[in-house]
């Protein structure tokens, strides 16, 4: 018989994080970095765990030489050469722990991310992605990946659930990556009917990871900088973002002009656009699953970052976590009908 879980599953927009009490007086007084230790590898890492997603507008090599100088972490797009790594590579050594691979599951790919660990030792993310985790395919490369780089932090997903999460994690992964349809760009909702509320999926995720000794990204359907502070409430350790840091002047994309005013283009991994770019077109066994959107063009990316970084550095302080990995055991949300006063329209709060 067909099953209905009736438990409510809840997205970032259908809750607030309620204050708490607390000593902390000044955002300055919040440390915003964080230390891991992975699951299956001796490797630790220090940053700022918020990450640029695997995109061909934001994972790029421009934008993870200025997410580096924040010490965040930049999940470079699976389409640069060989050699455009070898030349990223020599001319930034200092960097190379601020980015990660990103890889599909193809023996191709397996290939290209052999070659480029080939040439350095330094990076230490390997970001095994698809978009529908569930496939056996994934667990199989994960094993595959795992045994070839025994000392590599692996990402993999993305996928919802709680069962999901500990089967990546047995199949290798350290960090699994958490997200199916809430992307900005993302139409797979909609085109399919499949998907799961992010915040939800972030809690249930997080709970079955750390009960493992592993983590957790939440990738995908952050509109605001308050969203990242909820995700990171919700158990996420590292947030991945696309929208957000898409459409400034060092993201990638083409600017269109209308009208006098300048857009820049973003579109899904899995959209028209992309597969066009990228493999030739759409298959004619399959529909794109993302779409394009024009951005008016947002300015530098360094005020964005600030504005996110501010905005979790001052969640921190109305709920009285002196540091991230804090932010869930001081949290409780409070689940709303409504977030934001639009009498005055709608803003993301970050170009003001
Ligand atoms: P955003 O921050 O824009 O809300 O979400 C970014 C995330 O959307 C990416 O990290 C990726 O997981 C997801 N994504 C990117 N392109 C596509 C696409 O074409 N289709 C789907 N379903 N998801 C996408």
């Amino acid at each position: 018989m067909t099953r209905i879980a009736d438990d409510i599953k809840l997205d970032f927009d259908d809750v607030l994080i309620e204050p708490q009490r607390s000593e902390l007086f000044s955002r300055k007084e919040v440390n915003i970095e964080r230390t891991f230790t992975f699951k299956h590898t001796k490797e630790t890492w220090t940053g700022v765990p918020i990450i640029s997603a695997n995109m061909d507008t934001t994972g790029t090599f421009e934008l993870a030489k200025i997410f580096a100088e924040y010490k965040m972490l930049t999940a470079v797009h699976k389409h640069y050469s060989v050699s455009e790594w070898e030349d990223f590579i020599k001319n930034n050594p200092s960097i190379l722990n601020h980015v990660m691979v990103s890889t599909g599951v193809s023996e191709n790919d397996f290939q290209k991310v052999k070659d480029i660990m080939k040439i350095t030792n330094d990076i230490k993310f390997i970001c095994i992605d698809i978009a529908n985790g569930y496939s056996r395919i994934l667990e199989k490369f994960v094993s595959k990946v795992r045994k070839e780089f025994p000392e590599k932090i692996i990402v993999a997903g993305n996928v919802v659930s709680k069962n999901m999460a500990e089967v990546l994690h047995e199949s290798g992964a350290d960090i699994v990556k958490v997200g199916i349809g809430p992307g900005s760009v993302c139409t797979t909702r909609i085109i399919t009917g499949v998907g799961m509320p992010q915040l939800s999926a972030i809690i249930d995720c997080a709970d079955a990871s750390h009960g493992l000794k592993g983590h957790i990204i939440g990738d995908g359907g952050c509109k605001t900088a308050g969203d990242v502070s909820k995700a990171f409430c919700g158990g996420a350790d590292f947030v991945m973002l696309g929208g957000i840091f898409a459409g400034h002047e060092e993201s990638e994309g083409e600017i269109v002009t209308i009208e006098g005013k300048k857009f820049k283009k973003y579109y899904g991994m899995s959209s028209s656009t992309a597969m066009k770019k990228h493999s030739g077109g759409v298959k004619n066994y399959r529909a794109s699953e993302g779409k394009e959107v024009l951005i008016p063009l947002k300015g530098s990316i360094h005020k964005t970052i600030q504005q996110i970084l501010g905005g979790v550095r001052s969640t921190c302080t109305y709920i009285g976590a002196e540091k991230i990995k804090e932010m869930p055991k001081r949290a409780s949300f409070i689940r709303v009908n409504r977030i934001v006063n639009t009498v005055y329209g709608q803003s993301d709060g970050l170009n003001l």
